[in-house]
């Protein structure tokens, strides 16, 4: 396939994960000409299919985003298990935070959803979305680029020519290498480990977070009375804990979560994904930008990643919209800029706050301990600090009404 300047598309991008497939039907939705270049199949499971191991705690912000796009009814439809309770433990410091949605006034704090069945349920309302172009089973080879425009050649040999190219290609980005942008940050040397555990006595809509020196423990709940587990562990010891017996797992998992939820039963497989923050330098380049995990990678023990990577995509959709509300061309140079300065202030600063939260945590010794111990209760106690803690997590910036709540934009 060979496309002219005449065909040329306004955007064209790598990467139909999450973040990719929002960004596709949102920028398709505002009526501009997408296409969209996947390398892997693409499906949502069905409800008889078990739990996928692999989930992300879906804040509402990002629920309004996916309900906008028109696909929450039918993930929902699918699964999302609410969860209107979070607890925070620390485990040597003796401190307890707890979140209650009632407090605010919202139906839930979120929900936990699969990977899978976000990508998938956006990717089948792409197929149906007239108007838009999907590659799959196509990878980028290598784009060259001027002050206009990105022709995109594809491993395929097919060439694309477009506005703008975005790279939603999760964290080993090529659109991101090829534009010659470096990162800053690291891995942990942490992998998360998960799994779906079936409890002796579950706390409905609880999500748990137990923070140990070697990591959180997370608990979260699924609809079933099940949870899924998300267990940040030395990449090592995560390995170890991948090769023991089931039981022996188990009886491990029992002494890390103190016995909150009584025995516990593996229910699946286990897997370990390793840890990095890793932040573009840039997250613009002339005619070229970058989103999700490709821009930011954040430690999931506050579960923000996807969210940040959502809210890219909510951030870019409302400057196409306010451009085209203006009359002017919409993703031009300049508010390109003022859309990359903004997610790169935000996801720096959500990376940088998760990674001094995993140090904390991570003293096993000495006076901070009790330091840590004391701060957290004081928080539980401060009601103000606590709502702003969580509408935070919510999605302050994204002016959202939920249930009997309004969250206003501080800006
Ligand atoms: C253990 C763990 C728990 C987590 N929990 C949470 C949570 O609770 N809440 C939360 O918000 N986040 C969580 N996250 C983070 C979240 O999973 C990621 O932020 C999210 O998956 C990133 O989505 P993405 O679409 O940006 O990238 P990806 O999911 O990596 O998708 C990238 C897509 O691009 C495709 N691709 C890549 N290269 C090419 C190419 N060259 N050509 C064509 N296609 C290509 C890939 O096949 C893939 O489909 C967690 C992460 C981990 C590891």
């Amino acid at each position: 396939m060979r496309t002219g300047a005449r065909d040329a598309l306004d955007v064209l991008i790598i990467g139909a994960g999450m973040v990719g497939g929002a960004a596709a039907l949102g920028l398709a939705r505002a009526g501009l000409k997408v296409a969209l270049v996947e390398q892997h199949p693409v499906s949502a499971p069905t409800p008889a299919e078990a739990v996928d191991a692999r989930v992300v705690a879906v804040a509402p912000h990002s629920q309004r985003l996916l309900d906008t796009l028109g696909v929450w009814a039918e993930i929902a439809a699918v699964r999302a298990s609410p969860y209107s309770h979070m607890q925070v433990q620390d485990a040597l410091g003796a401190g307890t935070l707890d979140f209650d949605a009632a407090d605010y006034g919202w139906p839930c704090l979120g929900h936990i959803v699969e990977n899978r069945l976000i990508a998938g349920t956006l990717w089948h309302a792409l197929e149906r979305e007239p108007g838009i172009r999907l590659l799959l089973g196509d990878t980028l080879d290598h784009f060259e680029m001027n002050e206009t425009s990105v022709r995109v050649s594809l491993a395929s040999g097919g060439e694309l020519r477009a506005r703008l190219l975005i790279g939603a290609d999760g964290v080993n980005s090529r659109v991101r290498d090829q534009l010659l942008i470096g990162t800053s940050g690291a891995p942990y040397g942490q992998s998360g480990l998960v799994a779906q555990i079936q409890a002796e006595q579950p706390s409905p809509q609880l999500a748990w977070q137990r923070f140990l020196p070697s990591g959180p423990l997370a608990f979260l709940p699924l609809n079933d009375g099940s949870y899924s587990m998300v267990w940040t562990l030395p990449a090592a010891r995560a390995q170890e804990l991948i090769e023991v017996s089931a039981e022996q797992f188990e009886a491990q998992l029992l002494r890390a979560s103190n016995s909150r939820f009584g025995r516990l039963r593996l229910l699946t497989d286990r897997q370990a994904f390793p840890l990095r923050v890793q932040i573009a330098q840039r997250f613009v380049e002339q005619r070229a930008i970058l989103m999700g995990d490709a821009a930011h990678v954040v430690h999931p023990l506050a579960g923000q990643g996807v969210n940040l990577g959502f809210a890219d995509v909510s951030a870019l959709t409302a400057a196409v919209a306010q451009a085209q509300s203006r009359g002017r061309a919409p993703l031009g140079a300049t508010d390109l800029a003022r859309w990359a300065r903004q997610r790169r202030s935000e996801a720096t600063l959500a990376a940088r706050a998760f990674d001094g939260l995993n140090r904390l945590y991570g003293i096993s010794e000495g006076p901070m301990v009790a330091a840590r111990g004391i701060g957290l209760r004081l928080v539980d106690r401060l009601t103000p600090i606590k709502r702003k803690l969580a509408e935070q997590a919510a999605g302050i910036r994204a002016g959202l009404a939920y249930g009997n709540s309004r969250i206003t934009s501080p800006s």
